[in-house]
């Protein structure tokens, strides 16, 4: 059977962790490999670990990822005899799926009609009903607001207004009261209009305690379907998970089995033929459980399931798509363990989870974990995709050795030259709900996220500037450390400082007689990386450091560029408004001549998929308006000027 591998050449249409993680099982079986990227990916580690690689367009998806056209001709290019599509992209779409298909080439992926009746969240309930699986009480049967609206008062408030085309937690909004619907339908509609071209909407009962868990599912073309159990995922922010786990906990056994059996009745009634997720919302408070939707493709969090059964979910989809037999029956499929997997995504959880973009200077993975990651050192992180970095997964015996080992490589994690949620997951694995197992959907929004406190940040300046400085004198003479001399450091003086640059931006002064008194260090583990040549041009020196399970960096600056203007400041101002980073214009509130206050919302920009609001950051009056709806914007590109009012400069 594995000969008919050796033959293949695997084509993978999508890009970051899920395309190394599809190719590293491809050459495991002895298939070839080809990615295929745009512009921004030229240097991304899937690219280089393809054995080919096909530039197939520019930034703008729908001339890359999201472009059938482009991604065949590649095929074509490289005589490549099969398809995956990974997750998100293409990977839903039957369109896609049929074209592969009919260029000849083996689609990894479930037959193209499971993909279209399990591809509207409207059908899929319909299926869903029919096939014996409770479904949400809602209403979908008309697109007149008025119907939905009377629709809603029969469900009950709370109800929630949910794309019909959704997917990835778009056009999602709750409403609470009769009141809040015409808006709360009109604001779901406009960015399910935004990110599907489809404004259709269902009304369905809110579950005011709701548990998200799901079912793997695995078909062959034989009419066989087994279920690999379950996947808790209800930490979620912004209906997006953060951190799942299997099996998940504390589930009564009729529960847990009916959820299963759910799972493959619905699988069965479309003739599933690959790997496929069935949702579930439980409610935590009667432990009924309703169906949400079938994700037809390989999910995210694919890697918990993989770890406690010990089964290759990507090789059982290339087996399937090859028409060969499941490799295993259901009552071969063996759970042993507890496995927890956390999103790293590059955000900032401490303000509202936004997306940050930047360059990886470090990277520094635990031993004895399963990382699947878009990124190396000197990755950029670009604002053109999704922020998901990477993916650290930990398993064990049980679930409280899996959370501990979880603990234990967050507090090892470097992951240098920007921001992202590593620290808020290590405060996440201490929080009594998801330690005692009892988590739902809600938990992040009812719980206030710490921020990253003035004593964690002082603690990380504090070890970073004492290894920095220890590698200055120890190197003083020769060596990479040499150079460093220039900054003359005498810390023999005790009123001597050392001025860094967090990666934020921000200069914090660290007192060398203070280091000398403590002894060094005060808090975290420091990952040094004083190698000028590889990834910074900028800097000779940057020392990153875990405090609290978060990366925090640090360049030394010198004398003069600690006084000098700060360089982010300087592209903003109080009479303008200055693009953050790289995005699309998403929509202008203002006109030229309005008048705006303080605070105001003047423009909206999309980036990461995600929609950030420009504020006036004081009073004036609009002078021009510089960018369209549409536009891509560069960061520090000024999108908006304003006459400020007098009183105001
Ligand atoms: P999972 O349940 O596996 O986490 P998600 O629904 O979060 O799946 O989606 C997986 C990935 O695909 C995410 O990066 C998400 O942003 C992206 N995605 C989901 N649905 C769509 C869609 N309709 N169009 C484009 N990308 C999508
Ligand atoms: P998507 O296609 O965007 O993934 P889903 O239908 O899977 O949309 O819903 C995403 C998330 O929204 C779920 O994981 C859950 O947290 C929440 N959700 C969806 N429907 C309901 C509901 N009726 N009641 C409570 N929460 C819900
Ligand atoms: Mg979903």
């Amino acid at each position: 059977m594995t000969d008919e591998m050796l033959d293949m050449k695997l084509l993978v249409a999508n890009r970051g962790e899920i395309a190394r993680r599809v190719m590293r099982t491809a050459r495991r079986l002895g298939m070839a490999t080809v990615a295929v990227y745009a512009e921004p990916d030229a240097t991304a580690p899937f690219v280089a670990e393809a054995d080919e690689a096909v530039l197939i367009g520019p930034a703008d998806l729908s001339q890359s990822y999201l472009s059938m056209e482009r991604i065949l001709a590649a095929a074509t290019e490289t005589a490549a005899s099969a398809v995956h599509p990974g997750y998100g992209f293409l990977s839903e779409n039957a369109e896609f799926a049929k074209a592969v298909i009919d260029a000849g080439l083996v689609w990894v992926g479930p037959h193209p009609g499971a993909l279209e009746s399990m591809g509207g969240k409207i059908e899929a309930r319909r299926i869903a009903e029919r096939a014996g699986v409770p479904i949400i009480p809602g209403f979908d049967s008309s697109q007149d607001p008025d119907d939905l609206a009377k629709a809603a008062a029969d469900i009950g408030y709370p109800v929630l207004v949910k794309a019909a085309a959704g997917g990835g937690g778009k056009g999602i909004r709750i409403v609470n009261e009769p009141s809040a619907f015409a808006a709360g339908l009109a604001e779901a509609r406009a960015e399910a209009e935004r990110s599907f071209g489809n404004s259709d909407m269902i009304v369905e009962r809110y579950i005011t305690r709701p548990r998200h868990v799901e079912v793997q599912v695995v078909g062959d073309k034989h009419g066989s379907v087994i279920d690999l159990g379950t996947r808790e995922c209800s930490v979620q922010r912004r209906y997006q998970k953060l951190f799942e786990e299997a099996p998940a906990p504390n589930l009564p056994p009729a529960t847990r089995q009916g959820l299963r059996d759910r799972g493959r009745a619905l699988a069965e009634a479309i003739n599933y033929d690959s790997a496929g997720t069935v949702e579930f919302i439980v409610d935590d408070e009667t432990g009924d459980f309703y169906f949400l939707e079938m994700n037809t493709r390989l999910q995210v969090e694919h890697p918990v399931t993989e770890f406690v059964t010990g089964l290759d979910l990507v090789e059982l989809q290339l087996r399937s798509a090859l028409g060969q037999p499941l490799p295993v029956a259901q009552d071969d499929v063996r759970f042993e363990g507890h496995a927890v997997e956390a999103r790293i995504n590059a955000e900032d959880p401490a303000s509202g989870f936004t997306p940050q973009i930047g360059t990886v200077s470090h990277l520094v993975v635990p031993d004895g974990v399963r990382w699947d990651s878009a990124i190396e050192a000197g990755s950029t992180i670009s604002p053109h995709y999704d922020s998901m970095v990477a993916k650290l997964i930990v398993g064990g015996a049980d679930r409280t050795e899996a959370l501990a080992g979880l603990r234990a490589a967050l507090d090892g994690l470097v992951v240098g030259g920007l921001t992202t949620n590593t620290g808020f997951h290590r405060w996440l694995a201490d929080q009594p709900p998801l330690t005692a197992g009892r988590i739902t959907t809600r938990f992040l929004d009812e719980t206030d996220i710490p921020a990253v406190g003035a004593d964690q940040l002082d603690a990380a300046a504090g070890t970073a500037a004492a290894t920095w400085l220890a590698h200055v004198e120890a190197g003083r003479s020769a060596g990479p450390w040499g150079r460093l001399g220039t900054f003359s450091l005498t810390p023999r003086t005790s009123t001597q400082t050392i001025a860094l640059r967090h990666h934020t931006g921000e200069v914090i002064d660290v007192a060398i007689r203070d280091l000398a008194a403590n002894g060094g260090g005060t808090g975290g583990k420091a990952v040094v990386d004083l190698d000028p040549g590889s990834h910074r041009t900028r800097r000779s020196a940057a020392i990153a450091v875990n405090v609290a399970g978060a990366t925090h960096t640090f360049e030394p600056i010198t004398r003069s560029e600690r006084w000098a203007p700060d360089a982010a400041a300087a592209g903003a101002s109080a009479g303008a408004i200055v693009a953050p980073f790289h995005a699309v214009v998403a929509e202008i509130r203002v006109g030229v001549g309005d008048p705006v206050a303080g605070g105001d919302v003047v423009i909206v920009i999309e980036a990461m998929k995600m929609l950030h609001s420009l504020s006036a950051s004081g009073a004036g009056t609009v002078d021009e308006i510089r960018v369209a709806v549409g536009d891509q914007v560069e960061g520090n590109q000024t999108l908006v000027t304003f006459v400020v009012d007098d009183d105001e400069t």
